[in-house]
């Protein structure tokens, strides 16, 4: 496939979510300038890394090597981390992601601030919650983060705490999410309601390319999409 092709199909692509997104915030009463696109590049050829790149500014990725590669040579790309961080891979984490979405135990957030005092950096932080229970998922349980609130807020002079992120169970019908979504929600008002040391969770990062209309709904103001943005391009093998 050309090059030129490839960027039509991905221009076509962002935009028809696009749309869908600015759709879902009308009908919920929201101002589309509150919900942003993370281009999730975990699959995606370089080649269609750098054509989004020409009109899109905000990629995630879920392996910390992947994003540090990718960040050198994309640099004015704003870059998330969304997948799971080990803690020996925190200081490749925080020195080249602008945030990091999945923050899922308390002992992952002590290492952070060490690594990221020692590198005088304070980092962005999304505290990943399983909000639904399943057994295979990583997050916080709501009720442990309940217990452990205070001590995370006590972090909040070293670490920026922005916000909550979970990922809905796989469903074929996307309304199932809704649940999860709204309970994301309700707990992060709950939460910030309480917050000490002026923690204010603003972002609530939901909703992927199955999901990601009931999740703006439900206040979403990151949404991540993958394959959605490159759905008719050539496999990757
Ligand atoms: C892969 C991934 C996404 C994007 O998934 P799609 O279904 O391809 O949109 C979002 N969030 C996380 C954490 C992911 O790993």
């Amino acid at each position: 496939m050309a090059d030129s092709e490839i960027v039509s199909v991905i221009q076509a692509n962002l935009s028809a979510v696009r749309q869908q997104i600015d759709a879902a915030c009308v009908r919920s009463g929201r101002n589309p300038d509150d919900v942003r696109l993370v281009a999730v590049s975990k699959y995606a050829h370089w080649t269609w890394v750098t054509a989004l790149a020409e009109f899109h500014s905000l990629f995630g990725e879920n392996r910390p090597q992947q994003l540090a590669e990718r960040q050198a040579l994309l640099p004015q790309v704003e870059w998330h981390l969304i997948g799971q961080l080990q803690r020996n891979k925190v200081r490749l984490a925080i020195q080249h992601a602008h945030t990091i979405h999945s923050i899922d135990s308390v002992r992952l957030l002590e290492r952070i601030v060490v690594v990221a005092a020692d590198l005088n950096i304070r980092p962005r932080l999304l505290l990943e919650v399983n909000v639904s229970g399943e057994s295979t998922k990583a997050g916080f349980h709501p009720d442990e983060l309940r217990s452990a609130w205070n001590q995370i807020c006590r972090f909040s002079g070293q670490a920026e705490i922005v916000g909550l992120m979970t990922m809905a169970p796989e469903a074929d019908d996307p309304e199932e999410a809704r649940i999860h979504f709204a309970a994301l929600n309700r707990l992060r008002n709950e939460l910030s309601d309480l917050a000490v040391n002026s923690v204010t969770l603003s972002e609530l990062s939901m909703g992927m390319s199955g999901d990601f209309v009931p999740a703006v709904e439900e206040g979403a103001t990151l949404v991540r999409i993958g394959s959605r943005l490159f759905e008719g391009l050539p496999r990757v093998e």
